[in-house]
């Protein structure tokens, strides 16, 4: 999508600190880290938000989800982490493009504000 940031980070566009990279999905550090690690994993395909979702996306959505443990792994998230999609006003969505956030190294509060 021509005027979105992340798909222009996916892209390389926009330069980012990658974190993993395939067909699929590209890992890169949150610009400004909510925690020791920060980091967003989104697909390559612009899906602007969770309502956006359809059922062609399930494979794809499974498939970023079961890579986070792995990119964990590699984070040496050893004591645990979060996982967050924020979705639309409520949900404080400020990038419309579906991402993770991956979030560890320090003992996070629940709940969220
Ligand atoms: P959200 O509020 O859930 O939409 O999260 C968007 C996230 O993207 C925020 O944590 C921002 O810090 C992060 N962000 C925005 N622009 C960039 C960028 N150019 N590189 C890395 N992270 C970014
Ligand atoms: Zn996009």
């Amino acid at each position: 999508m021509e005027d979105c940031i992340f798909c222009k980070i996916a892209n390389k566009e926009i330069p980012s600190k990658t974190v993993y990279e395939d067909d699929k999905i590209y890992s890169f550090y949150d610009l400004e880290p909510q925690a020791p690690v920060h980091v967003l994993i989104i697909p390559k395909k612009h899906i602007a938000s969770t309502d956006d979702l359809t059922d062609e996306d399930q494979k794809l959505m499974g498939y970023m989800l079961c890579k986070v443990k792995d990119i964990a792994k590699e984070l040496d998230l050893v004591n645990g982490y979060r996982i967050v999609i924020n979705c639309g006003e409520d949900g404080f969505q400020t990038v419309k493009h579906l991402h993770i956030h991956l979030l560890g190294k320090r003992k996070l509060t629940w709940p969220p504000g």
